[in-house]
């Protein structure tokens, strides 16, 4: 269990019991944490241990084994699954497009000597239904009309340890475990200060908000009960908590995006003869929900599917060059063009710009490993502006989003990093600087969306010193 981290609503999870069910053999839930990772840092640590701490409990009571492994130095994890697999009949595992999941699996297929099958519970959409890459939402959205009818049906079981099964117990051997031991309750259970003794980053704290699937459905209910109907007029204004905060256990695996599909469908009594049968590209009007509702799934299914397909059919999804050829051709013939200011990575890091609601965004991240929406788009923008090239640009906000935020390393991060460089994106009349790149601008955003609030929050004269 390495992207997929929860145990409800989870295809992996399901095929391996249905594995074990037929072959009448144990099944053993293995939940790896890596130490050497570019990035690990006690926020993400945190959030990750959290579930596994609800992890022990459920599967105590599915009376199914359970071994979660945090790695107490870079490497030591190194043959473990090799040693797992020595009594296993076979290996079921997420299937995962980004970050340095797809080659730690081609790693394991090749280390262990029995049948791994990796399994794609990312998105509504099977990773495997599209053989190409599309350059803008509206070609996907398109794509999906015709080609997602026909998956919307089939969504894992929410509670798949609800039926008795007579499957023998499973234990992992004595040699096994002195190796490798098991995460201590301690661990599990403990505070910030049990992370003190891992080697990963401790000057990126946890965040206030709690891993784990109850956690992320609790968050969900929230949405569903009071967000939803408001999502389409509030989801741009920081003061008004309007987007459903989901991003981070959707990053994690806590929750499924089934059930969030299942939730929104059930509040309307959505059936699937309420899909227009039209494939026309356009947002609104398809799914035959309230105009909210269709605003939502456009973000969660098609802006967060298209990352998905993006990376997984293109290797080179996190590199400069994998930009659109119009946009790498207009920000090079604007990269000389004078720079209103420019910032170095630690001056950036430390919220010390001219602009106070960047430096406002920036806070927030820092602090709570998200930004709203809206202004993480100008944020990135912003980065573009005040660095000597676009190259350095994407490097910045890399940076600055995987370290920090709570939902990083994901395809929606390159999404939507390379989004603010024109990835999925349109030309527009050009100007300085941007060339045909979309620009925005703090006073225009200042405009259109209420930040006061936000400013009173997360504005302040002191730069971070980080
Ligand atoms: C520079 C930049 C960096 C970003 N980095 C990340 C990141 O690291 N991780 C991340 O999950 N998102 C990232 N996004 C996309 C977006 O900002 C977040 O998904 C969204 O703000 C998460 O908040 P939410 O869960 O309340 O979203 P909601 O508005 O409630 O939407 C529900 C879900 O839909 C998906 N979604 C919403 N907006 C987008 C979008 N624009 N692109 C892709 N998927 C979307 C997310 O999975 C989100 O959780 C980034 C955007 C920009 C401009």
């Amino acid at each position: 269990m390495v992207a997929q981290r929860r145990l409800s609503w989870n295809f992996g999870l399901d095929r391996a019991l249905a594995h074990a069910d037929s072959l009448g053999k144990p099944l053993l839930v293995f939940e790896p944490l890596r130490a050497g990772y570019r990035w690990a840092s006690d926020r993400h640590h945190r959030f990750v241990i959290d579930g596994m701490a609800e992890h022990v409990g459920v599967l105590q009571a599915a009376r199914v084994a359970y071994y979660p492994y945090v790695e107490p130095s870079p490497g030591a994890g190194k043959g473990l699954l090799e040693a797992l697999s020595r009594s296993a009949c076979l290996i079921v595992t997420d299937r995962y497009p980004a970050f340095f999941l797809p080659s730690m699996q081609e790693a394991a297929a090749r280390a262990v000597s029995v049948l791994l099958e990796g399994v794609d519970s990312c998105g509504l959409l099977p990773i495997a239904a599209a053989d190409r890459t599309f350059s803008a939402a509206f070609h996907f959205r398109r794509f999906l009309q015709k080609t997602l009818p026909e998956h919307l049906l089939d969504a894992p079981d929410p509670d798949p340890f609800s039926r008795e099964r007579a499957l023998p117990p499973a234990t992992v051997s004595a040699t096994v475990l002195r190796r490798w031991p098991s995460a201590s309750g301690d661990l599990l259970g403990g505070g910030p200060s049990v992370l003190s003794d891992l080697p990963i980053d401790h000057s990126v704290g946890p965040v206030a908000a709690c891993g784990g699937s109850a956690a992320g459905r609790a968050r969900l209910r929230r949405f569903i009960d009071t967000g939803l109907a408001r999502y389409g007029t509030d989801r741009n204004h920081p003061d008004r908590d309007g987007q459903s905060g989901l991003s981070p256990w959707l990053h994690w695996g806590h929750v499924s995006v089934h059930e969030i599909f299942h939730a929104v469908a059930a509040r309307s009594g959505w059936s699937p003869a309420r899909l227009s049968p039209r494939s026309d590209g356009k947002r609104e009007g398809w799914w035959g929900l309230d105009p909210d509702a269709e605003k939502f799934l456009d973000e969660l299914v098609t802006w967060r599917e298209i990352g998905f397909n993006f990376c997984a059919l293109r290797p080179n999804y996190a590199e400069y060059d994998s930009l659109p050829e119009w946009a790498r051709a207009t920000l090079e013939e604007h990269a000389g063009d004078p720079r209103p200011a420019l910032y170095s990575l630690e001056q950036f890091e430390s919220a010390a710009t001219h602009d106070e609601l960047w430096n406002a965004a920036q806070r927030q991240l820092v602090a709570e490993g998200v930004i709203h929406n809206y202004l993480r788009m100008l944020w990135g923008k912003k980065i573009l502006e005040w660095t000597p090239h676009p190259r350095q640009a994407l490097d910045i906000m890399v940076e600055l989003n995987n370290k920090y935020a709570i939902d990083g390393r994901d395809p929606n991060s390159y999404t939507g990093i390379f989004w603010v460089l024109g990835r999925f994106d349109r030309g527009w009349p050009e100007r300085a600087l941007y060339g045909k790149v979309r620009s925005m601008t703090s006073a225009s955003t200042r405009r259109k969306i209420d930040v006061n609030g936000y400013l009173g929050r997360w504005g302040g004269q002191e730069s971070l010193g980080v």
